[in-house]
């Protein structure tokens, strides 16, 4: 991966490139180290396919966009991992090299091994499920290889026959300028084979639709976009090739009391002005259950506390981080005539003190001023 270079370079285009220029600039390329222009030429066939390669990553909007902003590493784990070969290259861009070359150029081989295909499910979880993990099980609809023929696509005790169109060589040959091309066989489809009596159960497509139940486990510190590979649990691959995996993407519940930041849990707590005033301790709710928060006197609106180590594990170091509370200082709307009278005394003792800064604030007077909150 170090030593890739970069996708634009290899096309000879700016960063900013249209559709238009990228496929441009690979036409180019392409036709310069095409395999049938430059045979047994190895120079060549690693251009060929670099460009492809790059084509492949920056004609696609999704991969470009990462691309572009991670670079190569931003590709890894979305199951592009280059081209193999050269059919490879042609089973993923048939439509340009028609394009190119007035019609398909694939070099077929017979019984083509593929991959199977990626699949995906998105999986909702509860704000504590993800904060502390969980194991679960989803159903997922997928093909998978027959289990009358294996795979085969015949009915069993039958073989495939050879084509007779293509002779079994999967490919046509036909020429065009100084091009030679194959092409695949239209009537086996590349395989060199015909099927004379297809598998009842598969219908001759070698795999079946299958709902299978797969255990998935969580790891403590999942978040929104997450996204978890299950090798090997996606679709079977064609002709023995191996199969696809499964992506989970993860979707995170919001909570009615905690938000999360990153590994740290946020909350608002409410307290009474008095509390704020000479000072409290307090029952707390945190992911563990609940913890004593000390108010010292004079909290003010707005004021952060923090529980260190009782936020959300990381998912790379398992450290967790914290809890901040954030107090809301509640004035009271529904007072008895006794806390009426009080609390005209206690004005009575504040008034004088807090009229003075005012009238500091008032004569812009700002140095002053700042000894409001004492
Ligand atoms: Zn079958
Ligand atoms: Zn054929």
């Amino acid at each position: 991966m170090a030593n890739k270079r970069d996708y634009y370079e290899v096309l000879g285009t700016s960063r900013n490139a249209t559709d238009d220029e990228l496929k441009a600039s690979y036409r180019k390329l392409a036709l310069k180290h095409h395999p049938d222009r430059n045979p047994g030429d190895k120079a060549a066939e690693e251009e060929f396919k670099e460009a492809a390669e790059a084509y492949g990553v920056l004609h696609d909007p999704q991969k470009r966009s990462l691309y572009d902003q991670y670079g190569h590493r931003g590709l890894e784990g979305t199951g592009f991992s280059g081209f193999g070969g050269f059919e490879d290259i042609f089973s993923s861009f048939g439509d340009i090299f028609e394009d190119f070359f007035g019609f398909g150029s694939g070099r077929s081989s017979q019984t083509r091994v593929q991959r199977g295909a990626d699949l995906r499910y998105d999986l909702v979880l509860s704000f504590m499920q993800a904060a502390f993990g969980t194991e679960t099980e989803i159903d997922v609809e997928k093909n998978e290889q027959c289990p009358v023929c294996e795979g085969h696509a015949c009915e069993p005790g039958t073989h495939p026959e050879t084509c007779k169109h293509c002779q079994g060589q999967g490919q046509v040959t036909r020429t065009q300028g100084f091009f030679s091309v194959r092409t695949t066989c239209p009537i086996c489809h590349g395989n060199g084979q015909m099927i004379a009596h297809p598998c009842a159960k598969c219908r001759g497509n070698g795999q079946v639709l299958v709902r299978k139940r797969v255990a998935v486990k969580i790891p403590a510190g999942v978040d929104s976009g997450s996204r978890l590979r299950l090798t090997g649990e996606g679709e079977a691959g064609g002709h023995g090739g191996p199969a696809g995996d499964l992506y989970v993407f993860v979707r995170v519940e919001a909570h009615e009391f905690f938000e999360r930041s990153n590994t740290d849990v946020f909350c608002r707590v409410p307290i009474g002005f008095v509390q704020a005033a000479l000072g409290d301790k307090m029952s707390v709710p945190t992911l563990d259950g609940e913890k004593i928060l000390e108010i010292p006197k004079g909290t003010q609106p707005g004021d952060i506390f923090r529980f260190t180590g009782e936020g959300i594990p990381s998912l790379q170091s398992r450290r967790r981080g914290d809890q901040i509370i954030q107090v809301d200082i509640h004035t009271p709307t529904h007072l008895t005539k006794k806390q009426v009278a009080l609390l005209i005394e206690f004005s009575k003792l504040e008034k004088n003190k807090l009229s003075s800064k005012l009238k500091n604030i008032l004569k812009g007077n700002p140095a002053k001023a700042n000894g409001l909150r004492n």
